[in-house]
């Protein structure tokens, strides 16, 4: 079948789109799913019900990844992979991973209608706890055998939370981690997703093809003084680990305003101890990520941070000590499947530009074992993680049209038309 021959249904796409926007929805237009929760397993068994009403076939793994499947004739065919997530943040959007869902499973009913014969199966995929309720990620990575038992070990709300979250979905820490080898190749991975950011709406963009996902770099600086009679201490002799921090915090901001424009930066959390009125601060703790979209970027800037903190704790006589170092490198989309959307993009007539993510994804999971593609949608105002996140009909229509082309141009194994 040639991709232009074939089209996503909306009035069906939009359905799945509105039912998924219901379970869980908060008074304000958003949604609250985090996953393992009853709404999550709302959705869960409202997917369950659509794959089978399509007549596909469902399966769900050891780790609660749960997929519709379009077989292929031939037995052994490899698959590939149409993923998202059902879960949200806590009260999020309606878009974030819904949409890629949706998108995904009107792919493989239009598919199946036309009645394609592919030399791959199809598998439209809900990767669980994407947005790491209680591990980041826990379904893709189980998947693709990135997951750790520490991982596990130390989940964010905490073991218990998360046994109770897999014992309600019938499955274990056990079932998770063995999960890996189920009985079947990937031969790619695609994902359709809101952008979550500004750039495509602001530039008039229709598509974007996701270029790679930033690494991230995380760590804790500690910057030790003397507490001090706030109110008798000389200004000019106290070592204030608040002054000392502060300075971090102002030059560390100037400098990527001005040489890092292209990596993201946050301080998220700052601590003054003892934190008192009275007392100048002994010791303060600030929580630093940065995101670049390769290593030599991250080293650059981590170079450049942690010099700026030296600096600005000698200036006042303050040590400054810099914590263990976590490190996310940044994964590559593969060059194929970005032809391949660049391709169909323009068959249909859309304006599409390349970008990197920002954000994590699944995607990154695959990447170092399948071609992986992603395709960015335009978010309003660049909103998400709220009930505000919101994208036009039409980028969603979009968006899932080229899905289904690019999707139909993979499993095919051609890159070009
Ligand atoms: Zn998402």
């Amino acid at each position: 079948v040639e991709p232009n021959t074939i089209q996503i249904d909306e009035q069906r796409l939009s359905a799945s789109f509105q039912a998924l926007s219901e379970i869980g929805s908060t008074p304000g237009g958003g949604v609250h799913r985090p996953a393992l929760s009853d709404a999550d397993l709302r959705a869960r068994a409202w997917f369950k019900e659509e794959t089978e009403r399509a007549g596909l076939v469902y399966t769900m793994d050891g780790a609660g990844n749960q997929s519709a499947i379009l077989g292929s004739a031939r037995a052994d065919a490899p698959h590939v992979l149409l993923g998202s997530h059902l879960d949200t943040v806590p009260n999020g959007g309606r878009f974030d991973g819904a949409l890629g869902l949706s998108a995904a499973l009107e792919v493989l009913r239009v598919i199946k209608e036309a009645g394609c014969c592919l030399p791959v199966s199809l598998e439209a995929i809900n990767l669980t706890d994407e947005e790491g309720t209680h591990v980041g990620e826990l379904g893709s990575q189980a998947l693709t055998g990135k997951l750790s038992l520490e991982d596990l070990d130390n989940p964010a709300a905490g073991v218990d939370a998360l046994d109770l979250g897999l014992c309600r979905i019938g499955i274990t820490r056990e079932s998770v981690l063995s999960s890996q080898c189920s009985p079947r190749v990937i031969a790619g991975y695609l994902e359709l997703h809101i952008e979550q950011g500004p750039l495509l709406e602001e530039s008039g963009w229709d598509i974007g093809i996701v270029t790679g996902i930033v690494g991230i770099r995380r760590f804790q600086l500690t910057f030790r003084g003397r507490a001090d009679h706030a109110g008798t201490a000389p200004l000019g002799r106290r070592r204030d680990a608040g002054r000392a921090a502060s300075g971090f915090v102002v030059s560390a901001w100037e400098a990527v305003f001005r040489d890092y424009l292209d990596c993201a930066f946050n301080v998220g959390d700052m601590r003054f101890r003892p934190g008192a009125y009275n007392v100048v601060p002994e010791a303060v703790t600030v929580r630093v990520e940065y995101r670049a979209s390769d290593d030599e970027r991250l080293d650059i800037l981590e170079e450049t941070l942690i010099r700026i903190a030296g600096r600005q704790g000698e200036a006042v006589g303050v040590e400054v000590q810099v914590g263990s170092i976590e490190r996310f490198s940044p994964v590559s989309m593969s060059g194929e499947v970005q032809q391949i959307l660049a391709v169909e993009a323009k068959a249909l007539g859309l304006r599409y530009t390349s970008l990197p993510s920002k954000a994590v994804h699944d995607a990154q999971s695959f990447a170092d074992i399948c071609p992986t593609g992603m395709i960015f949608i335009p978010s309003v105002g660049g909103r998400s993680h709220a009930p505000s996140e919101f994208s036009a009909w039409q980028d969603c229509l979009n968006g899932a049209n080229l899905l289904l082309h690019a999707t139909v141009r993979l499993a095919s194994g051609n890159s070009t038309a």
